[in-house]
């Protein structure tokens, strides 16, 4: 009788847990692919923000989201203007300076979002929900409005095809700080996204995987984004983070070692 009951909660925990795996809420959704630094809610410099649009591990030192992670699928487009509102982020905790909309002003750095408008289309509060701070690094004008701007355009084109794409982006490195040395300026940005036919499809050594470095400059004028396609190995190197880990080793070992053939 007790055996029985405790395997009545067995089988709950498991449906518990296989209910999160398909994404059934907003938070776990975005972050299917794993949480790539251990985010925490200790550590001030890898600080993880659970908001339902997107997930995000904040370095309170810098100024700027260590990583960025949000699903992609038309569950999320539709009609809604941009809505402009940046702000600052107020769940940022006690301790950690939240930067303001006119931090970035006269810097020359755009306010770049790392997860787009454009990805957050489906109501107001969707969008709006993008202008937070905390979902901004200081891109270079030509990174933000050229060549990042052109995968943003090209992900949505997949999505418009029916793929869900699963997405995490962020910065490497450090070329300067803006804002009295409050905002970190990175000195390129990357981004992985992970392309599967369907929001519960599962990731196997065949998914298509587009991973990109892009310098944070005006050197990438003219350039098309195909030209910055790395390896997820390389930015595992790079940023010192593991993408992909709610993938199996076996499967993680192929597909981020290969890169994208456009
Ligand atoms: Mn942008
Ligand atoms: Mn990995």
């Amino acid at each position: 009788m007790l055996r029985q009951l405790f395997n009545g909660w067995h089988y709950l925990g498991v449906f518990a847990i296989a209910s999160l795996l398909v994404g059934c809420d907003p938070y776990n959704t975005n972050m299917r692919l794993g949480n790539p630094s251990n985010a925490n809610n200790s550590d001030l410099n890898n600080y993880l923000l659970q908001k339902p649009e997107f997930v995000l591990s904040y370095n309170c030192n810098q100024g700027i989201p260590n990583w960025v992670s949000w699903q992609l699928s038309q569950d999320w487009l539709g009609n809604t203007d941009r809505q402009d509102d940046f702000r600052p982020d107020e769940t940022l905790p006690d301790g950690c300076y939240a930067v303001r909309p006119n931090d970035y002003r006269g810097s020359g750095y755009d306010r770049g979002h790392v997860t787009p408008s454009g990805d957050r289309t489906n109501s107001i509060a969707s969008n709006s929900a993008t202008f937070v701070m905390s979902n901004m690094i200081p891109q270079a004008p030509e990174n933000n409005r050229e060549v990042w701007r052109e995968l943003e355009e090209y992900s949505r084109d997949l999505v418009a095809q029916g793929k869900t794409l699963y997405i995490i982006a962020g910065g490497i490195g450090q070329k300067g700080a803006i804002a009295k040395n409050q905002v970190t300026i990175p000195q390129s940005t990357w981004k992985i996204v992970v392309v599967l036919d369907s929001a519960n499809a599962p990731v196997t050594a065949d998914t298509r995987v587009i991973a990109v470095n892009m310098p944070n400059s005006d050197v990438v004028r003219r350039t098309d984004w195909q030209d910055y396609i790395v390896s997820v190995d390389e930015l595992e190197k790079a940023t010192g983070y593991d993408f992909l880990s709610t993938v199996s080793t076996d499967i993680q070992n192929v597909i981020e070692k290969e890169r994208d053939r456009p």
